[in-house]
């Protein structure tokens, strides 16, 4: 049988059978609109009731403080755009860092458009946000925060925890982006002390398509989707209902036994990347070392390219991506890698390995026995390579 192992969970993740099963009523039978009032609806709306208690409880939060929605990116564009439009008489100045996914940067840069300014904070060769930048940064005008809680590509955790805390200080809202952090890290909103935190299934054994976003009790925040009264009136549009269902099945499953999962991940996160180290000469682990999602792996391999890397990968059987599924198909190198201080031609030769819940020892022993010959290979093709 021919191989194929997976280890491209960042960039999403296999339904988890128990999610299906879960959902499955609600594709079927249970077809009835939450928003009716005869028998049939009950269902779906009890259903939609469970699952906002299910992902309150995983975060901590109340019920009534998560809302539902189409994806993660759209919980980073509701968080953003709501909140600064509802406080724009406060003032127009925004705060995030350079290393976000694209559903936030490229909402900031729309922000910048319509007349409000943004600071990108730097962050260091690991890629955190020092927390003293921060409070540098910080206006008279500043009105919202968003700094992701992990890293999409690289995987390093920034100090959610401080950076709100100093938010908190100034009266500023604290957005943060947590699509990679459920179900790998611990994830709380209280003890975090964010305003706003989003969210999305696929990313931890859920469907693609549903996210939710949490809005502390109180913020100011303005409408994102007009519409019905769906979500009490601040996300119109008839609920996906099995999607919901997913979601609140995988965020339950995802946060069970986080610590054992989170032990064995990285034990085969540590195999691989002292398996890389070991085998590979000039090979860049980034990220930082520690402070890191416990299934992240990202390297850099000098000489070569990340596509054609992936390529031969493949063929081997092994599915994985260079930085993030959206950048890989475009030539342009990551901004991530960018920001950490890594010179284009660098930045271009990225390999990110995601583990799972799924993957196993055998997995990477996989990978550990294919990739050195990989690379080899096409640095003997490359011109930029000194031995040739
Ligand atoms: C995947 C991802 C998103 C986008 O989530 P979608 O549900 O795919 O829209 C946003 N932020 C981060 C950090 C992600 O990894």
């Amino acid at each position: 049988m021919e191989q194929f192992i997976y280890l491209d969970n960042s960039a999403t993740t296999p339904v988890k059978p128990q999610v299906l099963e879960a959902m499955l009523p609600y594709l079927q039978e249970e077809y009835g609109n939450p928003s009716s009032i005869y028998k049939k609806a009950a269902a779906t709306e009890s259903a939609v009731a469970k699952s906002r208690m299910q992902v309150a409880a995983a975060l901590g939060a109340e019920p009534a403080e998560i809302f539902f929605t189409a994806c993660g990116t759209e919980a980073d564009n509701w968080a953003i755009k709501g909140a600064a439009y509802a406080n724009r008489k406060k003032g127009t100045h925004l705060i995030t860092s350079q290393i976000e996914h694209h559903a936030v940067l490229h909402t900031m840069e729309y922000l910048e458009k319509q007349g409000f300014s943004v600071t990108y904070l730097p962050v260091d060769g690991q890629g955190r946000v020092n927390p003293q930048d921060l409070e540098n940064a910080i206006r008279e005008d500043t009105i919202l925060i968003s700094v992701m809680m992990a890293n999409n590509e690289i995987g390093t955790i920034e100090p959610i925890h401080e950076l709100a805390e100093i938010a908190a200080k100034h009266k500023i809202l604290f957005h943060t982006d947590a699509v990679q952090a459920i179900g790998s890290v611990p994830v709380d909103v209280k003890e975090l002390g964010v305003d706003m935190l989003s969210l999305s299934a696929h990313k931890f054994g859920g469907p693609k398509g549903v996210g939710a976003l949490y809005i502390k009790k109180g913020t100011k925040i303005d409408i994102f989707m007009h519409g019905g009264a769906q979500e009490r009136g601040r996300r119109g549009g008839t609920e996906n209902v099995a999607g919901i269902v997913g979601l609140g099945t995988a965020i339950t499953l995802a946060t069970q036994n986080l610590e054992e999962k989170m032990q064995r991940i990285t034990a085969l996160r540590e195999k691989l990347i002292e398996g890389i180290l070991a085998r590979i000469p000039d090979a860049r682990l980034n990220g930082h070392r520690t402070e890191r999602l416990p299934g992240n792996v990202n390297f850099c391999f000098r000489y070569i390219e990340g596509e054609a890397l992936l390529l031969r990968l493949d063929a081997k059987g092994v599915a994985a991506s260079s930085g993030s599924a959206c950048t890989s198909g475009s030539l342009d190198p990551s901004h991530v890698l960018l920001a950490l201080g890594l010179p284009h031609e660098i930045a271009h030769g990225s390999l990110r390995l995601s583990i799972g819940e799924q993957n196993t020892e055998t997995d990477i022993e996989h990978v550990l026995a294919v990739l050195p010959e990989i690379v080899q290979t096409l640095r003997a093709m490359s011109p930029l390579y000194p031995g040739c």
